[in-house]
Parts: C-alpha cells; structure tokens; sequence
C-alpha cells in the first residue's frame, strides 16, 4: 500500500472485542494472564506494550519501511536511548548543525562515557577521515536544524556499511511522507513525533524505527522497555490519529513552504534564504534525490543586526513567536536566544515553520513583518 493509505490504517488493523473502526484509547496499565500464564491479548504491562503504542509503532515501523519501532515520552529520548545503548567508549560521528537538544545531551550527560566529533557532514571526506577504531555511530540529521543542510543518505550509508558503523537518522524535518531513510541504506530512523507527525503542537513524543531486529536494537527496545521513558496510550491515539491526515499536511506544508521561500529570497532586508527546494541551495541536487518534497521548514538571515532581527519577529501577527515546528500553525522563532551563548547560528538568523494557513495570509504577515 502507498504511504497515503498506509497512513490511514495501519493503526486500524487491530480488530477488538467491540469491533471498533478506530481504535479505543486502552488506558489498563496491565492485561490477565491465562490458565497458562501466557497473555492471550499479547500484552502484559503498559510500559513493555500496550495496544495503542503497538498501533503507533506499527504504523511508523510500515511507513519507514523497517522492522520495528520504538516510541518513546519525547524526541529527545529517542537520542537518550540510542546513546545509552552504545557501549561505554563507543565514538559517534554527529553533525556539525545539529537539533542543539540532543547535542546538549552528548556534551553533558555523555561526555564521560562517549568519545564525539561534529563534523560538517556535507563533507563526505570528512566523514570517512573522522572515523576512529572505536566509530560505532554516524548520527546524521537531514535536513538539518536550523540550517537547514542536506546530507546525502546513501552515500554516508554505503561509508557506514563498508566500516561497520551504524548510521542513524534524524529526520524529523522531512517526516516520513518526504524522505525515507531505510530504503537509502540507514540502519536507525529518528523523528521527533512532537513535529509533523503530531501536527498540531499537543503531543511531546518520539520513535525510533530500525532497519533489522539486530542486537542494538534489543538493547534500545530494552531502553525502553526496562528504562520506561514510554508515550501514554494518549499520546500514542492522538498520534496514530494525527498520522492519519500526514501525507496531506505535508503537500500543503511543501506547497506553501516553497512559495514563502521564493517570496523571501526575493525580498530586499533578507540577506539569505536555507531552503532545500531553492535551486541555489549547495545540496539542491542531494535533496532532490533523496526527498520526495522539501516540506515546510526554512531559516533566513535579515540584513542588519540583532536589534532588527528581533524587531522582525515582534512584528509578525499571524505567527505565532514560539519554538518547535511541523504544526498547522506558522511558527517563527529567533534561533540563537533559544539555543543560548554557545550557539554558532547567526544572530540575524530567523527559523520558519510554514504552517497550513492560505498562504497569501502567510506572505501577508511577512511583508508587514519585514516592510
Ligand atoms: C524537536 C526536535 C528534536 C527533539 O524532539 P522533542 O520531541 O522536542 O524532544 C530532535 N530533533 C529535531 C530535528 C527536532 O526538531
């Protein structure tokens, strides 16, 4: 089935005693065992599975093309995991523009127990000159945050493979609907579920969907299991809920984000735009081959200096000013002040969310912002 329709039932294919077309929220915490102590509706506790999160994970596992999945209370957690089961020692090749969260958690919570590097990923020498004896781990992060950089999957994957590494991807950014990073030869996929798949800025969650059921996989599914950082059965409805409409969001995300970013580039106080979909992005090329569409999230530098910056996104009315991305509403956010002093992102940096309003609305508010 195509990843439309995939979207729309893969969480409804668990038939109940009710016969329910949509799934109930199972809120049990623990299921009867049987005369022989098996668990004949196949769940035992809610924090090792419970049928919500098994809908969740089942339709993600389908729509990235892996063998299994495992959600998690957050994104964040996703790298928590990942990291946690990397033997201590282990080295990770991570991206110089990085989701700041989760490179927060190698330079303070890892930083005893794993050795890193950030490198610019682009750079595909780079790569392979950075891996050490110990290389267990290229986390790759396409497109990225906020810069919105493009690495190429296949050919970091076909690096990871000849050297035995793991390659993981964020691709939150993209969502499944855009970008499939299985098929290009990753082993692990990571989304922040709080973005496009949630859409709609009320769910903090996030999956890991792996390629094979390989030993580092029972050990993150351990993680998970046994560490117990798990979505409620809430959480996970609304999700498999929200998935149910994501390939349609996503064309009207990659709809207006394409023309909010031809209106920036042209526009005379925008000193840059960072969007995959513009022909003089520097990964243009790579994005095309391995992204259906470019999605909706873009960066843009104003001309002049903090103070102006700012004065830009205290203008803006539809937006809201807020951080996180992928829901129905646009977002914009200054960079920089939220990812604090050691940040390298511009000063002059602003991050867009293009949302699902009409997109004249969208322009509109900009060009109040900005004029
Ligand atoms: C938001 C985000 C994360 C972290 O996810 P949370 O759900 O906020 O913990 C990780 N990577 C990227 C690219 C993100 O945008």
């Amino acid at each position: 089935m195509k990843p439309e329709t995939l979207a729309i039932h893969a969480s409804n294919l668990i038939k109940n005693a009710t016969g329910d077309v949509t799934p109930p929220i199972n809120l049990s915490t623990t299921f009867f065992r049987d005369e022989d102590g098996g668990y004949p509706g196949g769940h035992m506790y809610s924090r090792v599975s419970n049928p919500n999160r098994s809908a969740l994970e089942n339709t993600l596992a389908k729509l990235e093309y892996g063998e299994d999945a495992a959600a998690f209370a957050s994104g964040n957690n996703c790298g928590m995991s990942l990291f946690q089961a990397l033997k201590p020692g282990s080295h990770i090749i991570a991206p110089d523009d990085m989701y700041w969260g989760i490179k927060k958690q190698l330079l303070t919570i890892f930083n005893d127990t794993l050795k890193f590097d950030f490198v610019d990923q682009t750079d595909l020498d780079l790569i392979n000159s950075s891996i050490k004896p110990n290389t267990k781990l290229i986390w790759i992060e396409t497109p990225s945050n906020p810069l919105l950089k493009v690495t190429d999957i296949e050919e970091i994957g076909k690096i990871a493979k000849a050297n035995n590494i793991t390659l993981a991807c964020d691709s939150t950014f993209a969502s499944p609907i855009l970008q499939n990073p299985i098929l290009l030869g990753a082993d692990i996929v990571m989304h922040s579920s709080t973005k496009y798949l949630g859409g709609h800025s009320d769910i903090l969650g996030g999956i890991l969907v792996t390629a094979k059921k390989d030993e580092l996989w029972e050990r993150i599914k351990n993680i998970q299991q046994t560490g117990g950082a798990v979505p409620s059965p809430f959480d996970c409805f609304l999700l498999c809920r929200s998935i149910k409409t994501l390939a349609y969001r996503m064309k009207g995300h990659c709809e207006n984000g394409k023309l909010v970013a031809q209106y920036l580039v042209n526009h005379p106080k925008v000193e840059a735009v960072f969007f995959p979909g513009l022909e003089t992005h520097p990964q243009h090329e790579i994005a095309k081959k391995q992204m259906k569409d470019f999605g909706g999230m873009m960066s843009f530098l104003v001309k002049g200096n903090v103070e102006e910056t700012n004065k830009v996104v205290n203008k803006v009315k539809l937006f809201a000013q807020a951080t996180s991305l992928g829901g129905v509403e646009s977002l914009i956010e200054h960079r920089y002040s939220i990812e604090g002093p050691d940040s390298k992102t511009p000063k002059n940096l602003l991050r867009i969310s293009v949302g699902l309003e009409h997109v004249d609305d969208i322009i509109a508010d900009l060009e109040q912002a900005l004029g």
